[in-house]
């Protein structure tokens, strides 16, 4: 089944994020039985957009979390806090907190850990910048930031993964990467998670794309069958073009 997820990021209000989510709800429940379906807003608004969201198998989401349990972390949000809210799934590791506030893969990994073992499910995201994509370097980055932020989780609990990629240069860019490129780096990831685990962990395991997809390239994308699903963010605050997306996937799905 594939797997679409619509990150917010830093974006909405109160009443603009309730009437989003019940635009979506509205637009996609239809597809809940051949697609997972998870939104990402903001941390302010998880309780309402839950609500909103209601019973009926759209997987709530928050975009981060902090790795320890509780304490002087001014600023912070654990896992008990967004199982609290009825969080199933958190981003980690999504490019802007790499680049823009300049975590590391240290964190990332605490983070993957710490989420994991309290039976969240996580998004994983790795992805090059244009700089290490020009400098040949876009395989060892995206392997190694894979390898970091899975070390120490069993293989047990990879059935709690998905795997996003996400090129940074194509990230509210508009420059979307083709399904050529991102298919033979999502060849390259589920390689190393056969290598890592097993030829089972990495077959059953979904890897999203995601970078500036909007309607019209989901369909290419997801024709892919080596891509699972897509991490949508700037196309995810418009619920035509997010009901599109998830369409797309229900439609290319085998
Ligand atoms: C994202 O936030 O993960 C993302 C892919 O953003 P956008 O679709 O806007 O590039």
């Amino acid at each position: 089944m594939p797997f679409v997820a619509g990150n917010w990021k830093m974006n909405t209000d109160l009443a603009a994020a309730v009437e989003l989510t019940e635009k979506i709800v509205a637009g996609c429940s239809g597809y809940l039985d051949r697609c997972d379906i998870a939104l990402f807003p903001p941390f302010p608004y998880l309780q309402v957009v839950g609500r909103a969201l209601g019973q009926d198998g759209f997987l709530l989401g928050a975009q981060d979390v902090y790795p320890m349990p509780d304490g002087a972390f001014t600023g912070e949000v654990s896992t008990s806090m967004l199982l609290d809210l009825n969080v199933k799934v958190v981003l980690v590791g999504h490019s802007e907190r790499r680049h823009v506030i300049g975590e590391d893969d240290l964190l990332v990994n605490a983070k993957v850990l710490a989420a994991v073992a309290a039976g969240l499910d996580v998004v994983l995201c790795v992805g090059e910048t244009l700089q290490q994509r020009e400098a040949g370097r876009t395989e060892h980055v995206n392997v190694g930031q894979l390898t970091s932020g899975l070390r120490g989780v069993d293989a047990g609990r990879m059935d709690q993964l998905t795997i996003a990629y996400e090129p940074v240069w194509a990230i509210g860019t508009g420059k979307v990467a083709g399904p050529d490129q991102a298919a033979e780096v999502h060849r390259v990831l589920r390689a190393t998670i056969g290598d890592l685990y097993d030829d089972d962990v990495a077959e059953a395991i979904r890897l999203q794309y995601g970078g500036s997809v909007k309607a019209k390239d989901a369909p290419g994308l997801f024709a892919c069958p080596e891509i699972d699903g897509g991490l949508i963010g700037g196309a995810s605050l418009d619920s035509e073009q997010f009901k599109a997306i998830v369409g797309a996937a229900v439609d290319a799905a085998p």
